[in-house]
C-alpha cells in the first residue's frame, strides 16, 4: 500500500498570509482617521476571532469582519462609500493570482510517483476549490479535503473515510497548531515547513526541541522522505 502524504494548502503550496497582511494595511488606512493601527488590528483580531463559529475560516468571513469593526470603530459614521471600499478590498484579494511557492510544482511531480497525494485545508469551499484550479496544482491531488477546522476529531475522520492506515499518514504544513500537533496526537507523522508569516490565531509555543522534522522549504522534503 502506498502511503499517504496530505499538503495543507494556505502557505504551504502557495501564499496566502500575505495578502491577509496587504489587506489589513489597507483597512489601517480607511481607519486611521479614527484610530491608531494597533487598536484597529485588535480589535479586528476579536471581530475575527467572535465571528469564526459562525463564518469559519476565509476571506468572506474576513470581509464581514473588517465591516463590522469599521463599524464599531467608527461608531456606524463609515458611510456607504467606506463600507463599498471594504468589499471591495475583500474581492480584491478573491480576484488575486495564487503563486505555488518556490518548489512546489516540481516537488510534487517528484513525489507523485511514490506517494498517494492529498489536499486537506480549511477555509471557504468554493474559494479554495477555485485556488487549486488557479494554481495549476490541482491534478497532482488525487484527494482533496476542504474542511472547517483541523483538529485532532478532523483527521481521524479523514482517515477513517479514506481507510489510510494512521501508520502510513504523513501531514505537511505551516502551521504548528493546524497541520502538526493534531496530527501527532493520532499517531500519524507531520513535517513542519514554516512560513515567514503567522496568523495570529495559528501561533502557538514552540516546543524548545521539536518532536517533529522543521524544513527550510518543500524543496528539502524528498531527501527526508527517503530516510523514513
Ligand atoms: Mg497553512
Amino acid at each position: 500500500m502506498r502511503r499517504t502524504l496530505a499538503f495543507d494548502a494556505d502557505d504551504t503550496l502557495w501564499h496566502n498570509e500575505g495578502h491577509y497582511a496587504d489587506t489589513q494595511e489597507a483597512f489601517r488606512a480607511l481607519l486611521r482617521p479614527y484610530h491608531d493601527d494597533a487598536w484597529i488590528d485588535s480589535r479586528l483580531h476579536d471581530t475575527e476571532m467572535r465571528n469564526l463559529q459562525h463564518y469559519g475560516y476565509g476571506i468572506k468571513g474576513f470581509t464581514l469582519s473588517m465591516i463590522e469593526t469599521a463599524l464599531e470603530l467608527t461608531e456606524d459614521r463609515l458611510d456607504g462609500a467606506g463600507i463599498r471600499r471594504v468589499v471591495e478590498l475583500g474581492k480584491a484579494m478573491l480576484e488575486l493570482p495564487v503563486e505555488p511557492l518556490p518548489g512546489v510544482a516540481e516537488v510534487l511531480r517528484d513525489l507523485a510517483g511514490s506517494f498517494e497525494l492529498m489536499v486537506i485545508t480549511k477555509g471557504d469551499l468554493f474559494d479554495q476549490e477555485a485556488k487549486l484550479v488557479k494554481s495549476g496544482l490541482g491534478s497532482h491531488f488525487s484527494k482533496i479535503e476542504i474542511v472547517s477546522e483541523k483538529d485532532q476529531a478532523t483527521y481521524a475522520a479523514i482517515l477513517e473515510r479514506h481507510g489510510i492506515p494512521t501508520a502510513s499518514f504523513t501531514m505537511v504544513g505551516n502551521s504548528v497548531k493546524s497541520d502538526i500537533l493534531p496530527v501527532l496526537a493520532l499517531g500519524a507523522r507531520a513535517v513542519h515547513i514554516p512560513y515567514h508569516l503567522t496568523w495570529a490565531h495559528e501561533v502557538v509555543a514552540s516546543p524548545v526541541e521539536s518532536p517533529f522534522p522543521v524544513l527550510e522549504s518543500i524543496r528539502e522534503l524528498p531527501a527526508l522522505l527517503a530516510t523514513w
